[in-house]
């Protein structure tokens, strides 16, 4: 019996090894994301079980061993690289109710990093921001925020999105309505200019002036979408609503009811605490000194669980780097998985990878990063490599016409400036692509909001990606040539009539959450 298994074993050895021409190899790259795919629970202990991964939170630190100890399980190694530090914080319970004129609890969340409260909480009324002419009107007024909430967004006049009221809607009430809404932010905005300060640097002020804290609603333009960002405040607590929630508080306000809310929010600051990225690397055999990387920024914003903003990159790359260390295990190029911290603050643990790790952006075969939402991947641009049309384009042949019919290719292209990781190492002249995804609704649905939950992922989508991913990387690694660095002319910006310059390297902020 142990005879026939380690047959059995030597036989399926001997099939792997020669199983490596591109096209057997594509095939079962393809057969093991499908048949084995192990992306639903990774999805599951990522976004169900970790949660949001703001900077600085233990949720954070959590999301880094878990994925150390995932690659562990699939024998390759990795490990977690400190860069800088945070401010240390946790997002407790949040509790927004309102007591009067009835009772009910409303749906909302305190902001990242805002200061919280007791387990009692804060109960206190609310005010609206009056229309006054000039900033001194507004310092006179000032005192009246004293021990209440202060409501600080416009309120929507519809939480219909517009596709909604283009569908339903007879044109001449959705021509209105957008015109009411036109003239209802030009009078918003001309009110906040009046008060001498901004949507920003205004929560500071009311804070300073003395009120309860600071309720917000910034509508992310779908059904039950809000953008959800940091609070500006340091001492008061600072809460976001939903757009029904919010619009009926100011209505009550607006209208002499004088509602009472009461919020807790028992969040906690930790201090100072590491940060990191997690490397995960399976060694180069013939050129251990030239990589591919496999890149997706880890942490998230955390209104959600961060499932496409960037749950789904990070299982992209993750689920890749397993298929590809069970069936080419020993690639002849290093292959590394990068999981960067904070890219949300500012690219900033993969700025700090590539300031740290010369021999990785020197040696640099190509690196790929995914990071705009679930969708299958349907754009890929040449960076501003001149040859990039040559390699890319050959390793793009491998992939089954099924993945690439969908893909529109872009060469040389611009290169990136921003946006997500790849943007780091493009910036020091190494050849990074981004795998750009098709949106399903990623602006206004997921992209930093409430609802960027694990529903919102389309695993065929996902799966896609992962099977284009590992074999354009099995490509890669295999290339007999390194590939070409050498910049393409940049085209003239037509906005400024100059000739566009190559982005140039920035340094990581390596000490975060400090004003
Ligand atoms: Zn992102």
């Amino acid at each position: 019996m142990k005879n026939i298994s380690l047959l059995l074993f030597l036989f399926s050895g001997f099939l792997l090894i020669h199983a490596q021409s591109p096209a057997e190899m594509a095939s079962a790259i393809e057969k093991e994301a499908s048949e084995n795919s192990q992306l639903p629970l990774l999805a599951h202990e990522l976004m169900d079980v970790v949660g949001p991964r703001l900077v600085g939170t233990p949720q954070m630190k959590n999301a880094h061993d878990w994925a150390v100890s995932t690659f562990a399980k699939w024998g390759i190694s990795a490990e977690n690289e400190a860069w800088g530090t945070w401010r240390g914080w946790e997002r407790g319970i949040t509790h927004i109710d309102m007591l009067s004129p009835r009772v009910v609890s409303l749906s909302g969340r305190q902001l990242a990093w805002s200061p919280g409260t007791s387990s009692k909480g804060i109960t206190a009324n609310l005010i609206t921001i009056p229309a006054l002419p000039d900033s001194a009107a507004y310092a006179k007024w000032m005192p009246a925020v004293k021990g209440k909430f202060v409501l600080v967004s416009m309120p929507q006049p519809t939480g219909r999105p517009d596709y909604n009221w283009e569908e339903f809607a007879t044109p001449e009430s959705f021509e209105k309505m957008k015109a009411d809404r036109d003239a209802m932010e030009d009078a918003w905005n001309q009110k906040i200019r009046n008060t001498g300060y901004n949507s920003r640097t205004i929560n500071e002020a009311l804070e300073k002036a003395g009120a309860a804290g600071i309720v917000q609603s910034r509508w992310s333009s779908g059904f039950g979408a809000n953008k959800i960002f940091s609070a500006g405040t340091k001492k008061i607590p600072a809460v976001d609503l939903s757009l029904e929630d919010y619009g009926m508080l100011y209505r009550l306000v607006e209208n002499g009811r004088n509602p009472l809310i009461k919020v807790v929010a028992e969040s906690k600051e930790l201090g100072r605490v590491p940060t990191f990225n997690t490397i995960a690397t399976i060694p180069g055999t013939e050129f251990p000194d030239e990589y591919i990387v496999l890149s997706a920024h880890f942490d998230s914003w955390d209104g959600g669980t961060g499932a496409t903003d960037n749950g789904t990159g990070t299982i992209t790359m993750m689920e890749t780097a397993r298929i590809l260390k069970k069936l080419y295990p020993n690639p002849k190029r290093t292959i590394i998985v990068g999981l960067w911290g904070s890219e949300e603050q500012g690219l900033n643990g993969s700025r700090a990878y590539v300031e740290d790790h010369p021999e990785v952006v020197e040696g640099l075969q190509a690196l790929f990063n995914q990071d705009n939402g679930t969708g299958r991947v349907v754009n890929l641009s040449g960076q501003g490599f001149l040859h990039a049309y040559e390699y890319l384009g050959r390793w793009l042949e491998a992939v089954p016409d099924s993945i690439t019919r969908h893909i529109e290719t872009t060469f040389p292209g611009n290169p990136g400036r921003g946006g997500s990781d790849y943007a780091s190492f493009v910036a020091m002249g190494a050849p990074a692509f981004s795998l750009s995804s098709l949106s399903w609704s990623y602006w206004n649905y997921t992209w930093h909001t409430n609802l960027d939950t694990s529903d919102k992922i389309v695993f065929d989508d996902v799966r896609n990606n992962v099977i284009l991913t590992a074999i354009l990387t099995y490509m890669a690694s295999e290339d007999p040539v390194k590939t070409s660095r050498e910049k393409a002319v940049l085209s003239i910006n037509p906005r400024t009539g100059e000739q566009r310059e190559w982005p140039t390297p920035r340094s990581p902020n390596r000490e975060g959450g400090i004003d």
